[in-house]
């Protein structure tokens, strides 16, 4: 006789700039799809998904917060309970990787401490080439390279991965990752 896999449930944030793809994310994870003209999202949104990662069942609870600076100050309500975060910038704007850093060492300084953060550099479909190669000529849109983008994850001790919500390029990933870091106890 077997047993179902306990489900755990996961309560995850995703924080960053508005336009960086925060929703386009859940909704590839979600739904498998992209829209190319998201509505923005206003306040923040619900939605859940189960993810199945070996022997283990998690359902994550997402809230997806709006990026505007006019609801930052509703982001505590969102992260004070949250086992895991996802900091998102845009790989093609330097001022989105500040909030992110920002966002990184608010959640060290007020969620809970052992709460599993990923840092996630998305539009990664931006800078590659028509042979789906990174450009790496003088063209190319990147501007925050990978090497920065990963030494803040080692610096704060956090998950980073680069993704596309529009192609689909390492999304299930990031919920995987998070998924494997999750304390068992939770
Ligand atoms: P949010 O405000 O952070 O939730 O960002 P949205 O998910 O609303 O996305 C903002 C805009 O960026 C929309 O026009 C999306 O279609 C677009 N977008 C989101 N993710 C990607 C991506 O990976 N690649 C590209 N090229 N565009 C993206």
């Amino acid at each position: 006789m077997s047993f179902p896999n306990p489900t755990t449930s996961v309560k995850l944030v995703l924080l960053g700039e508005a336009a960086v793809g925060k929703s386009s994310l859940v909704l590839r994870f979600v739904s498998n799809e992209f829209q190319e003209n998201k509505e923005p999202t206003i306040g923040a949104a619900f939605l859940t998904q189960k993810c199945t990662i070996g022997s283990k069942v998690i359902k994550y609870e997402i809230w997806d917060t709006a990026g505007q600076e006019r609801f930052a100050s509703l982001a505590p309500m969102y992260y004070r309970n949250a086992q895991a975060a996802i900091v998102v910038y845009d790989i093609t704007k330097p001022a989105s990787f500040i909030k992110a850093r920002h966002w990184v060492k608010e959640l060290h300084e007020q969620a809970s401490k052992d709460i599993t953060i990923a840092l996630v550099g998305n539009k990664y479909d931006l800078v590659k080439n028509d042979s789906g190669e990174e450009d790496d000529s003088e063209n190319s849109l990147r501007k925050v390279s990978i090497e920065e983008g990963q030494n803040l994850a080692d610096e704060e001790g956090i998950l980073f991965f680069e993704t596309s919500a529009k192609d689909g390029f390492n999304v299930n990933e990031v919920f995987i990752g998070i998924g494997n870091h999750i304390p068992e106890s939770n």
